[in-house]
């Protein structure tokens, strides 16, 4: 089973699709943090955000993992056997991945190694990004669009900031979500949008836990529509049989 979870910042989409993968007991990917570890990657490698073609060398040769935290009930993120978990959430790396994710070579190669992912993963898989309904996965199972007004998405980037220790102030970290979600969905290829087949959840005046109990809500409908439909199927082909 896949379920694509696409949206701008700040709308909940990782806290939701972890919450969803627990659930169901499916592997949770985040398509964002691997478009920021490829950033790092870039800064780290002193490269300049303009040089495209350094950009695709750079993440053409970063192996980039995933590996479970049981202890902190999370996921690590490697960069080239180095943990980044913490170091990709800064400023400059949120900056340097929404640049380089409008390459679309960048793009090319992240999302073959998303559907690589996805697909092998053993029950199914969440995916959360900009483009998994519409490009990565779209035959994807459940597609779900968050959204959010930008003043609520950035208060939430801005309490998730302070816990952290990041300083970056309300109105910078608003500032930085408008010029991201334009960016993002400006760009030429796999612009942020609402995908074909999509359910489009506004999340502004919903708290995290009544968001999760309707997308589980929508999925448990539907599994269990195709429980009775297949349960029906089974039925009537048994008393041709008989
Ligand atoms: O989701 P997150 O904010 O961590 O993503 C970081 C950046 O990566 C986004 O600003 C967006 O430009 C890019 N991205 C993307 N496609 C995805 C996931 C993220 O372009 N599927």
């Amino acid at each position: 089973m896949i379920i694509a979870i696409d949206g701008p910042s700040g709308a909940g989409k990782s806290t939701l699709g972890k919450m969803l993968a627990k659930e169901l007991g499916l592997f949770y990917l985040d398509t964002g943090a691997m478009y920021r570890a490829a950033g790092l990657a870039v800064l780290k490698a002193g490269a300049n955000l303009d040089d495209k073609e350094k950009i695709v060398e750079i993440t053409k040769n970063s192996v980039i993992k995933f590996e479970a935290s049981p202890l902190e009930q999370s996921q690590r993120i490697f960069l080239n056997g180095s943990d980044v978990t913490d170091e990709i959430r800064s400023s400059e790396v949120s900056h340097a991945a929404s640049v380089i994710s409008t390459i679309p070579e960048v793009r090319r190669i992240l999302v073959e190694r998303q559907r690589e992912i996805g697909k092998s993963a053993e029950k199914g898989c969440v995916l959360d990004g900009r483009d998994i309904g519409s490009v990565v996965f779209p035959d994807a199972d459940f597609k779900f669009f968050l959204t959010a007004k930008p003043e609520t998405r950035a208060q939430r980037r801005y309490e998730e900031n302070l816990k952290r220790g990041d300083k970056t102030t309300y109105e910078q970290t608003l500032h930085e979500i408008k010029e991201r979600d334009l960016r993002d969905s400006s760009r030429l290829d796999s612009p942020l949008k609402v995908a074909e087949g999509s359910i489009t959840l506004d999340t502004s005046e919903m708290n995290l836990e009544e968001v999760f109990q309707e997308m589980l809500r929508i999925i448990r409908s539907k599994l269990n529509q195709t429980d009775f439909a297949s349960a029906k199927e089974d039925n009537s082909k048994a008393s041709v049989n008989s």
